[in-house]
């Protein structure tokens, strides 16, 4: 199986499962416990924070553990909106992720917020002019995410930062599909909060990370006994802290992002190239490397993800063929999958709902020298994959 869905999951590390045993075994205390066990598993779990804390260059109080970047988003959105007493308007984009806009709309729908939805061009880019317009006297957040997930574009969360910080705004990112991706610094990108999720970076589902600067306030809807310092009460899940840690050192690791993503993106690139030179009605989502206004280096596109549209086929026939021959990939996101709703990402980016329904994403992983994975995946074979897609178009695409 050549395994092309990785931004709908990767298959976990060896060594973040390896990591995590021990907590889920012998070492089964609770990190709130005052006896031994219980002490072991609390170093265990402040180990992980610092561990995260260092790989994403914050403190290790601003770092929660949470189940995942659903939870992530849920938690930053609501606690800062709720808590912020400059007003009751949020600014976001329609392209975010389900667990962001309903997040918004469950503020608009029970605590009497409104929303401007910023809109994104044919691209998927966001006008930061028109988020300039949008913030006003009464902005509480603003929340949008670092790289989507359907069309892989970046946003240039540097100047989102500066914007929102120069307005004195609070900013939450999703950050799910950026790390591997780009450097996650939180030290030179001022975002107020950011979501992390485990199970896209070699960590079990289930894990994630929510990051809060200090100071922010924050008014936490998960209520209970106060754990993680009051910002997400409930017994921590120690083993998979210490595994979502461990999956972030990795990443560190790696070094920077200019020196490890070019195998990624030039793999990427020739097999966006060899899809739209070969395949017939195939068309790519989002901005094209290489073309004048797009490159990996102006990180205004994620390596990781190259989506496409063909006209007049059947996206859903597509995946199914695909997956005949051996090839996983998905059409859109995976949390949509089953709906036969168009993506929403794809209509906010001008494309006809027949036309959305056509897409295909093929996602990729970086791989780490020496790490296995725990799940047994053919090497991508570009040839096989775009050999696969010619003949299915020729074969079901509708006759011109
Ligand atoms: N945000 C984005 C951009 C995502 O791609 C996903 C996963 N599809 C999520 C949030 C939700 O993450 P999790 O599965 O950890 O809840």
């Amino acid at each position: 199986m050549i395994y092309l869905d990785n931004a709908a999951t990767t298959p976990p590390f060896e060594s973040s499962l390896r990591a995590a045993w021990p907590w889920l075994t012998g070492e089964f205390g609770n990190p709130s416990s005052t006896h031994e066990l219980g002490l072991r598993a609390k170093d265990a779990l402040e180990a992980a924070r610092t561990s995260v804390a260092h790989s994403l260059l914050c403190r290790p109080p601003e770092i929660t553990f949470t189940s995942g970047a659903t939870e992530s988003n849920n938690l930053a959105i609501k606690g800062i909106a709720l808590a912020n007493p400059r007003g009751r308007h949020i600014v976001s984009a329609k392209t975010e992720h389900s667990s962001v806009l309903e997040s918004i709309e469950f503020l608009v729908r029970h605590h009497d917020f409104t929303v401007t939805w910023l809109d994104v061009d044919r691209e998927g880019r966001l006008s930061t002019d028109e988020l300039r317009a949008a913030v006003t006297e009464s902005t509480t957040l603003v929340a949008l995410m670092w790289i989507n997930n359907e069309s892989g574009v970046i946003h240039d969360i540097a100047e989102i930062a500066l914007i929102c910080s120069q307005a004195g705004v609070p900013l939450h990112c999703d950050a799910v599909q950026a790390v591997g991706q780009v450097d996650v610094d939180l030290n030179d990108y001022r975002v107020t909060s950011l979501a992390i999720s485990g199970h896209k970076i070699g960590a079990p589902k289930g894990s994630g990370v929510l990051f809060v600067r200090s100071g922010t306030p924050f008014e936490s809807v998960m209520n209970g006994g106060g754990q993680e310092s009051g910002m997400r009460s409930g017994t921590e899940n120690v083993a998979w802290a210490v595994a979502i840690a461990d999956a972030l050192e990795l990443q560190r690791k790696r070094g920077p992002r200019a020196e490890r993503i070019g195998d990624l993106g030039r793999q990427t690139t020739a097999f966006i190239d060899a899809v739209l030179e070969n395949v017939p009605r195939a068309r790519l989502v989002g901005p094209r490397p290489g073309a004048a206004n797009s490159n990996y280096m102006r990180n205004d596109r994620s390596p990781a993800i190259a989506s496409f549209v063909f006209e007049g086929l059947n996206g859903e026939t597509i995946l199914l063929e695909l997956e005949r021959r051996g090839i996983i990939c998905s059409s859109g996101s995976a949390c949509s999958a089953g709906s036969t709703e168009p993506s929403h990402v794809l209509t906010a980016m001008g494309y006809d709902p027949d036309l959305a329904r056509t897409a295909v994403r093929f996602s990729f992983a970086n791989e780490f020298e020496g790490q296995p994975k725990t799940a047994s995946t053919e090497a991508f074979d570009q040839d096989r994959v775009v050999e696969a897609l010619i003949e299915i178009t020729t074969k079901f695409g509708v006759a011109d």
